[in-house]
């Protein structure tokens, strides 16, 4: 192991990052210490995807007993026009090939399970709520990390640590200390309207269905089969506004107004599913602004570092942001075990992982998987009588592959299977 103080590592933030880090760092042997915010480690959120590659990642951390049975396993990505006419459909998981699912869980019930393997693994004395970072440091030998108990608050409380890995989420205090004119998220217009129905399963209760185009979407997958035959099922529904500037910071717990949003949608009654009807029975939806950040030249400085969100928040499309954020984890732990001087490992954990990270930041700008949707929008706006005169298959699967590739998941870079905590980083 490379560190010889005895110092243990300092994980800021218990979000998906934060708890996956501390769990792969200590199954590697490193003492771990966790900073959180929050008084209290809550459920909060509601759906969210991980892809293949980071399912191997958990898998490999003895995590996927917990979190399988919790979850569900899709084995369609199928999308549809705003008349909910099918334009393509795709295995997805252990349907496509891949040795892992892909998994749609409860963003709250994935949190819950690593605390729990948190708490039971590494111990409830290791984590430390009421924890917000305001300021870090680094210095020859170690590094520091300054708290407050809550948000806005002053230095209260400072630990001393062989490294600090911030995790702190797309406002991070981490972030903000090095690049202290970023300012606000970046903003493209679109606001997000996020709930979760209980509903008998839509079509076989194991697709993913994106519907729309740029302009107005709905996206909706199955989180959880219930005991009485329905499902726990995730909706997105998305309208993209005349609006430039962000009137409120984004917030992913803002309840969301169902006036603002149903109206465009009164419509989207198809045969196969009535997208209104699903909204109306959810008891309620959280609003939130399509927002990302640009990608930033370094995240490692001396002894402190960024991941997850904090190193590279993106929109949330194309089922990535948890995902890298379990692949940053595993790379870090992989480069602290090979590389002895700790500055020297985050550097290699940086030029490994952040042009990686960069690269998907602006895939999804560019509208990542969704990309057909929009060119059928664009070419036939007013509907088709066959989707082969609009697309060609082929047109899709480039772009669609071509996002596999920048997302690290295409097949064949996972058909040898071991986990990037495996690979070499000397
Ligand atoms: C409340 C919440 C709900 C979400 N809901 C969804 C969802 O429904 N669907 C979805 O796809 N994605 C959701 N996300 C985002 C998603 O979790 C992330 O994109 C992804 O999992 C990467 O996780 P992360 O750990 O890097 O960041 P986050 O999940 O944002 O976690 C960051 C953690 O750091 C803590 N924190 C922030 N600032 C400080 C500080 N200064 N000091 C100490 N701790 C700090 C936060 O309280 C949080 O626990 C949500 C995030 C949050 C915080």
């Amino acid at each position: 192991m490379s560190d010889v103080s005895d110092d243990p590592i300092l994980v800021v933030g218990a979000g998906i990052g934060g708890l996956v880090t501390a769990l792969s760092l200590h199954d590697a042997g490193h003492a771990v210490e966790i900073f959180e915010s929050a008084d209290e480690v809550r459920p909060l959120g509601v759906g969210i995807n991980l892809l293949p590659h980071a399912v191997r990642e958990l898998d490999a951390l003895g995590l996927l007993d917990r979190l399988l049975p919790a979850s569900v396993q899709p084995s369609t990505l199928a999308y549809f026009t705003k008349r909910g006419e099918p334009i393509w459909d795709e295995p997805r998981g252990l349907a496509a090939g891949y040795r892992w699912p892909q998994v749609s869980i409860h963003r709250g019930s994935l949190q819950q399970h690593l605390l729990q393997a948190v708490l039971e693994r590494i111990g409830a004395d290791h984590l430390h709520t009421g924890h917000h970072l305001v300021d870090l440091d680094s210095h020859d030998d170690h590094a520091m990390a300054h708290f407050a108990s809550r948000r806005g608050g002053t230095v209260e409380r400072s630990v001393r640590g062989s490294i600090v890995v911030a995790a702190d989420g797309i406002h991070s205090a981490a972030r903000a200390k090095r690049y202290p004119d970023e300012g606000m998220p970046r903003w493209n217009s679109a606001l997000l309207w996020r709930g979760l129905a209980t509903a008998p399963p839509v079509l076989d209760g194991r697709t993913m269905i994106w519907a729309g185009h740029p302009q107005q979407k709905f996206i909706g997958y199955p989180v959880a089969d219930l005991p009485d035959g329905r499902q726990a099922f995730n909706f997105i529904a998305e309208l993209r506004t005349d609006d430039t500037v962000l009137a409120e910071r984004e917030d992913w717990n803002r309840p969301g107004v169902l006036e603002e949003f149903i109206g465009p949608f009164e419509g989207w009654r198809f045969d196969w599913l009535d997208v209104p009807a699903l909204i109306r029975s959810a008891s309620g939806t959280f609003r939130f602004p399509m927002v990302d950040r640009d990608p930033v030249e370094r995240w490692s400085f001396g002894r402190t570092t960024l991941l997850g969100d904090s190193a590279h928040p993106m929109y949330p499309i194309g089922s990535n942001g948890a995902s890298q954020a379990i692949l940053d984890a595993r790379v870090l732990t992989g480069c602290l075990r090979d590389i002895a001087d700790p500055v020297a490992a985050l550097e290699r954990y940086d030029v490994e992982r952040r042009p990686a990270t960069g690269a998907i930041v602006l895939a999804n700008r560019g509208l990542g998987p969704e990309l057909p949707m929009s060119l059928v929008e664009q070419r036939a706006p007013d509907g088709f009588a066959s989707i082969g005169d609009v697309i060609s298959p082929e047109e899709i699967l480039e772009v669609t592959e071509g996002y596999r590739r920048t997302a690290g998941f295409a097949l064949a870079a996972l058909s040898e299977g071991r986990s990037l905590a495996d690979l070499s980083y000397a």
